[in-house]
C-alpha cells in the first residue's frame, strides 16, 4: 500500500531502480490481457495495482486464470462481500497498545514499521487495515522502544508491515541497532514478500546488516504458488548459504491459485531447494474484497492431509487461521 509516509519517503529511493507497474491498461497490453472494464477501473481506485516489472515474466501472457496474475490483478469480485466480511477480521485494533506495536502472543510482538508494500496483493488482510493511526515516526519508535524495555517477557520482535524491506538499509540498521539494546530480546524476524517479488533486494549489504547483530535473524518470506520461484529468485536465495539467517514461508491458502495437492507439494518442494522451510499455510481472513480467494475449512484439511501423505514432514506447512483472543495461531 502506498501511501504519504515521510520518514520512510527514501525507502523508495532504494527500490525507486524498480520498476512497477501501476497502470490497468499497461498490465493488459504487457500480457495480452482483455482491457480493464468499468469495474475493475472502480475496484483499483480503492486499492489500486501495484507489481514490480519482473514478477510479470513469471506470468503466463493470455492466460486470464494465471496464479500468479489472479494475485496482483485487480478484479470485479471485489466490489461484492458477505456480510460477514469486515475491514478487521482479525480485531487487531484490540492488540493494539502503541501505534505501530501489535501485541498478541505473549512473548513475541509485531511491529508495523511501514505502509508501504512492493505489491498490492488482492486478498491482503490488512488492505482496510487502519495505518493512518499506525505511521511510524521517533516519537512512536521511541514509544515502543519504551515498551519493550518494559515487558521483560517479550524475547522476539517482528518486523511487519506493509513490506519492512521496502525500508532502506539505512533506517534498517538503525532499528535493528535501537531492538538490539533490549537485553531480553534474542531474536528478530522479518515478514517479507520483497525476497519473491523483488529478489533484486537481496543484495550482499542486506544480509550483512541482517546478520551483523547479536540477535538471532529469521526471514519468514511470503509465497504462495511455485511459479513464483523462477531463476532470479533462486539467485536471490543462494545469497544466504552460509548466512546464519532462518528462512521460512509463509502462505495463504487461495481458491484458484494454490488450492490442490500438487501444486502445494511442488511449493513445498521448490521452497526447499532454495533453503527454506514451509513455515505456516493461512487459511484467507474475512476481509471485505477477498471473498473470491475463501477456500473452506474441510477443502483445506483434506488437502493438508494429502498433502502429508506426499511430504516428509518438515515439508508440510502448518495449517492455521487466526482466531482473535487465541494464544497462537489457532491449529485446524
Ligand atoms: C502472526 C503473528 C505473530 C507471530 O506468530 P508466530 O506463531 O510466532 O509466527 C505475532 N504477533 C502477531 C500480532 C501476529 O499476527
Ligand atoms: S499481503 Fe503482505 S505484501 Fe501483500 S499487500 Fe498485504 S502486507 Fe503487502
Amino acid at each position: 500500500m502506498i501511501t504519504n509516509n515521510k520518514r520512510h519517503l527514501d525507502e523508495f529511493g532504494r527500490t525507486s531502480q524498480a520498476e512497477f507497474v501501476v497502470e490497468l491498461t499497461e498490465l493488459s497490453v504487457a500480457l495480452d490481457l482483455p482491457p480493464p472494464t468499468k469495474e475493475t477501473f472502480l475496484v483499483n481506485k480503492k486499492f489500486p495495482l501495484l507489481v514490480p516489472k519482473n514478477f510479470l515474466a513469471r506470468i503466463q501472457k493470455g492466460n486470464i486464470n494465471d496464479p500468479l496474475l489472479k494475485q496482483i490483478i485487480p478484479a470485479a469480485a471485489e466490489l461484492h462481500s458477505p456480510t460477514n466480511f469486515s475491514t478487521d477480521p482479525l480485531d487487531e485494533a484490540t492488540y493494539n497498545p502503541l501505534p505501530g506495536l501489535l501485541h498478541k502472543y505473549q512473548d513475541r510482538v509485531l511491529i508495523l514499521l511501514t505502509n508501504n508494500c512492493v505489491t498490492n496483493c488482492r486478498y491482503c488482510f490488512r488492505r482496510e487495515f487502519s495505518y493512518r493511526n499506525n505511521t511510524m515516526n521517533e516519537n512512536n519508535w521511541q514509544k515502543i522502544l519504551q515498551y519493550l524495555n518494559q515487558h521483560s517477557n517479550i524475547q522476539e520482535v517482528i518486523l511487519s508491515g506493509g513490506d519492512p524491506l521496502t525500508i532502506n538499509n539505512h533506517w534498517l540498521e538503525k532499528y535493528i541497532a535501537d531492538l538490539a539494546t533490549i537485553h531480553h530480546l534474542n531474536t528478530f524476524r522479518i515478514h517479507s514478500r520483497v525476497p519473491i517479488m523483488l529478489p533484486s533486494r537481496i543484495e550482499p549489504s542486506l544480509i550483512k546488516l541482517l546478520t551483523a547483530t547479536r540477535l538471532k535473524p529469521v526471514l519468514v518470506t511470503h509465497c504462495n504458488h511455485p511459479n513464483e520461484i523462477d531463476n532470479t529468485v533462486t539467485q536471490a536465495f543462494n545469497k544466504f548459504i552460509g548466512n546464519n539467517i532462518t528462512l521460512l514461508n509463509q502462505s495463504v491458502l487461495l481458491k484458484d491459485v494454490n488450492d490442490h495437492v500438487d501444486i502445494l507439494t511442488e511449493l513445498s518442494r521448490k521452497l526447499f531447494t532454495v533453503g527454506i522451510l514451509p513455515y505456516y499455510l493461512h487459511m484467507h481472513d474475512k476481509v471485505i474484497g477477498t471473498a473470491h480467494f475463501g477456500v473452506s475449512k474441510n477443502k483445506a484439511k483434506r488437502l493438508i492431509k494429502e498433502l502429508a501423505a506426499k511430504l516428509p514432514g518438515y515439508l508440510v506447512p502448518r495449517l492455521v487461521q487466526e482466531k482473535p483472543g487465541y494464544p497462537c495461531k489457532c491449529p485446524l
